[in-house]
């Protein structure tokens, strides 16, 4: 059997490697603690099931769903937006349904970008965005995200002819794994960036929602004056509502480019269920949705903030993350290297925390710390680190 080499030139997923780890310790015997991946660890909440059990029971829903997206769901999401983005979306041209974010994350360089094409991503980023290139025939260029720089790319540093040649640039705010936040001028400059360059930015917001204060609230790029002739943005519910396992999402942008998107996902899958559809409709507009909101806020927030004081009190250095689920720790000192740190964690203390190398080379000298496990657990991992840290000493 020859295997493509799509499949072998491709590395095994980074979560994927972890788990493998995890369990082979776990078969020792030992209680690991995760704080490794981004899965929250609640369940959706009770009004959303309420919904959910109404709609799985209509019979009209379990037909195949339209590829775009049911017209009362891209509506709802339309309604959404204006009110939480301040921008007017036309639900027949400018919002798709997908199947979460990583359905779009995935399939969107295949639209925009020929086998030879070069995408643009920041790195470190989410290791989908490099594997997608890499399966639609596209070459990888990484820009660096600095520390210095607050995690944003640095624009003017991109190598005017590489930003020519590529068709298309990835960007995630609330970024993973940094927890960074953009703002609207550098947004503005993107923009400008990607229509002097001709570049389709595909802006990842799948965290828009996870932010701990109010004045830290995450914001569309969909907000700047072009952006829809040249930008998709992506929306997810997994982080918002606890749903990752219900696989729903939406992207937005102009007419041209969702219908390129509906070409291509019209002939790979056959659109999100429509139950699940109409949940996350109604969910949107759900009354108990503010408080669940603002709870959600809270838990988050004092779990970040007893991390960070724990953080602190070991002396690692970071930055107090803005929003998102993570914290972007750097390595200590004497370790060459961002795995040999973790793998060093997990084999003596069943603790584990995910490699910074894993989303690209600038992540070497860091590691990521997920908020998403239950406070006893985080309370329980803290002190392990410690144990980890004095031992060392
Ligand atoms: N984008 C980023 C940056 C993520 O971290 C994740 C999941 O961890 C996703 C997209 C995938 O989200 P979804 O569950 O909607 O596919």
């Amino acid at each position: 059997m020859k295997l493509s080499r799509r499949v072998t030139d491709t590395p095994p997923y980074l979560f994927h490697l972890i788990d493998e780890k995890r369990k082979k310790v776990q078969q020792r015997g030992v209680d690991v603690i995760s704080l490794a991946v981004g899965d929250p660890d609640r369940p959706t909440p009770d009004f959303i099931l309420k919904i959910a059990d109404e709609e799985i029971r209509d019979p009209r829903n379990h037909v195949y769903p339209s590829y775009k997206g049911e017209p009362d769901f891209c509506e709802a999401v339309a309604r959404w937006f204006s009110k939480r983005f301040g921008t007017v979306l036309d639900p027949k041209k400018e919002i798709m349904a997908v199947i979460g974010a990583k359905d779009a994350v995935s399939h969107l360089p295949f639209v925009f970008l020929d086998p030879g094409d070069s995408g643009l991503v920041t790195d470190p980023g989410y290791p989908v965005y490099e594997a997608a290139i890499g399966f639609a025939g596209g070459k990888v260029v990484r820009i660096p995200l600095l520390e210095k720089n607050g995690f944003l790319p640095d624009l003017d540093a991109v190598d005017p002819t590489q930003a020519d040649d590529a068709s298309i640039m990835y960007v995630n705010y609330p970024n993973n794994p940094t927890s960074a936040v953009a703002d609207e001028s550098f947004f503005q400059r993107l923009v400008a960036f990607a229509k002097k360059h001709d570049v389709v930015i595909l802006a990842d917001n799948a965290y828009s929602e996870v932010y701990f204060d109010e004045r830290d609230r995450p914001i569309s790029i969909m907000k700047v004056d072009g952006a829809k002739e040249i930008a998709i943005e992506i929306h997810s519910f997994s982080k918002t509502f606890n749903m990752t396992g219900w696989r729903i999402g939406f992207v937005t942008g102009g007419e041209k480019l969702i219908d390129a998107f509906l070409t291509f996902k019209s002939n790979i899958d056959s659109g999100v269920f429509m139950a699940v559809q109409r949940t996350a409709a109604r969910a949107l507009e759900h009354p108990d949705v503010e408080q669940f909101v603002r709870e959600r806020a809270d838990l988050f927030r004092r779990r970040r903030d007893a991390i960070a004081s724990a953080l602190t009190g070991m002396g690692f250095r970071f930055q107090l993350p803005r929003a998102g689920y993570y914290f972007w720790v750097h390595v200590p000192e004497g370790y060459s290297s961002s795995v040999e740190f973790c793998a060093d964690l997990l084999e003596k203390q069943g603790l584990t925390l995910t490699p910074g190398v894993g989303y690209g080379p600038s992540g070497e000298d860091f590691f990521r710390i997920s908020m998403t496990a239950p406070d006893d657990r985080i309370a329980q991992a803290m002190e392990r680190l410690g144990a980890f840290v004095k031992e060392r000493k």
